[in-house]
């Protein structure tokens, strides 16, 4: 069949989060409207949608994050609560007027790269569209993981993940168990620990916690930002030096000067848990920052309440009944949580996306992830991934890293419509250069520096961050790089 039999755009964008709108409200901005977004819920706001569990909110500062181009001076708090990123999201791209070209409750199901059309055949609820160039703005937390302790079927109770929180599950009374300690788990334990009978809480690996101070902006400086907008760039300005800064100490691994950062966290340990053998198993046995560095004021304290137990014990199985112990210690739930993360470098979207000469994502990425400047992989002609492979960062706000890749795609998307270019595809030997020099980099940062973490793959290999400044990122995006690329005129 001719493609001109089915809906032709000549960008669709996947994902309506932040990543995928930022991407959309810079092509509107440059007067673009032939472009798509489909968004598989009914919803805007991606991770920050999906993640509603109570007390959800970023452990970013609100003003950094946010797009440059569109700071809200009504953040209520110096760290963003999940509802309000949401609400800013929904209305920046009401704002901007994308909200038109979603095309909501469309997962896409597959796509496909047509060499003779030099398009994207993309599968979908709807039928078929087909795309000149293909945008996967899905991020990497999307697709939660469930662990793999046997057993997890078989559970009778309430079982759900942090990210697909069951608001009508009514924790009053009951017994709940929580595995996983992470940057979820510890935001929604203090939330849920009065109103349980019993919380348990299932620790794997006791992580890095500080103090995260976060307080209530006044009204006279949200005043103060509406009327004066520099005062907030300001503001903004002083925060991303200093998560730079911080940036330097985990891309620059010292083990001396790690121990000296990890007193930080030992001693707010110390200050907020006074039994001996609590603070014994919550205290992390690998460099600070290897694992994301965690900021609570109220986890600790929840976990000295007297209807709190922190198992450190290895979960053996979950039974109908509970968890059993490795010990044979059983432990009687009506409620688990799942608080385990996301499937951030083993995504089932890779199995659906076929390059060139018919080979999957998941083929060309079996030796791991990997994307030139994190955007553009060979064999994929005309597809830029969003967040893709090595753009995370552990030191300050993705939104930066978000608007440098933007940049990046439309400087692209406007060479190749300046030059006529019907297809780009990044050269091999340029790809696999720029992951040697990554690689090289990531050695001595501190998150190669021994511990697991969801940032190496499962051969261990660092597939997700960026090894260095988000200047430095920025700097390398600002311009396409056509020499990089095969292109098809
Ligand atoms: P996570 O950081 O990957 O934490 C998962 C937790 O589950 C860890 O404690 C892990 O233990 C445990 N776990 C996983 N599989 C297990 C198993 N089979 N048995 C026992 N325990 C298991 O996931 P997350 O907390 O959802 O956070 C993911 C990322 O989302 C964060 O790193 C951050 O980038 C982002 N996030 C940010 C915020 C924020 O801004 N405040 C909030 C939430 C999430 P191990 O440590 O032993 O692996």
């Amino acid at each position: 069949m001719e493609d001109k039999e089915f809906p032709h755009f000549e960008v669709a964008i996947v994902g309506a989060g932040f990543s995928g709108l930022g991407m959309a409200i810079r092509l509107k901005k440059s007067g673009q409207s032939d472009f798509v977004i489909l968004e598989r819920a009914s919803d805007t706001g991606g991770t920050w949608r999906d993640n509603s569990y109570p007390g959800c909110a970023c452990d970013i500062q609100s003003h950094l994050y946010s797009f440059s181009f569109a700071l809200n001076p009504n953040w209520s708090r110096l760290f963003p609560p999940q509802p309000e990123i949401q609400a800013y999201l929904r209305e920046t791209a009401a704002r901007y007027g994308v909200l038109p070209h979603i095309h909501w409750n469309c997962p896409l199901l597959g796509a496909a790269w047509d060499e003779d059309e030099k398009n994207w055949q993309i599968t979908t609820p709807g039928g078929l569209i087909t795309a000149h160039v293909l945008v996967l703005a899905t991020g990497p937390l999307s697709e939660p993981s469930l662990p793999g302790i046997p057993g997890l079927a078989s559970f009778k109770g309430k079982l759900f993940h942090s990210a697909q929180w069951d608001h009508a599950c009514d924790l009053t009374g009951k017994r709940v168990g929580v595995i996983g300690t992470g940057a979820s788990g510890i935001q929604f334990v203090p939330e849920i620990q009065p109103q349980a009978a019993r919380l348990t809480i299932f620790q794997r690996t006791p992580p890095w916690i500080v103090p995260r101070q976060d307080r209530p902006i006044p009204a006279w400086q949200r005043a103060l930002y509406k009327k004066l907008p520099l005062a907030q760039r300001l503001v903004r300005l002083k925060i991303y030096w200093q998560r730079e800064a911080i940036g330097a100490g985990l891309v620059y691994y010292n083990p001396a000067r790690s121990k000296l950062i990890a007193q930080l966290g030992l001693n707010h340990l110390k200050r907020q848990i006074a039994d001996p053998a609590l603070r014994a198993k919550l205290t992390p046995n690998y460099a600070i920052g290897c694992k994301r560095i965690l900021l609570s004021d109220d986890f600790y304290p929840a976990l000295t309440r007297p209807n709190v137990e922190v198992v450190a014990d290895r979960v053996a199985a979950i039974t109908p009944e509970g968890v059993r112990l490795a010990d044979d210690r059983e432990i009687p739930l009506d409620v688990l949580i799942c608080a385990t993360g996301f499937h951030a470098t083993d995504a089932p979207l890779f199995t659906k996306i076929k390059g060139r000469e018919g080979r999957y994502l998941s083929e060309a990425w079996g030796k791991g992830m990997r994307a030139y400047l994190g955007a553009t992989v060979s064999g994929f002609p005309n597809l830029f991934l969003m967040i893709g492979p090595n753009t995370g960062l552990g030191h300050s706000s993705m939104v930066l890293m978000i608007e440098s890749q933007i940049k990046y795609i439309f400087e692209a998307l406007r060479a190749m419509k300046k030059e006529q270019i019907k297809a780009i595809d990044v050269r091999p030997e340029i790809l696999e250069h720029y992951n040697e020099w990554l690689q090289e980099r990531l050695k001595g940062t501190v998150w190669n520096s021994g511990c697991k973490s969801w940032y190496l793959d499962k051969r261990g290999q660092n597939t997700t961050l960026w090894p260095g400044f988000t200047f430095t990122f920025r700097r390398l995006t600002r311009h396409f790089k056509a020499d990089a690329y095969n292109s098809t005129l």
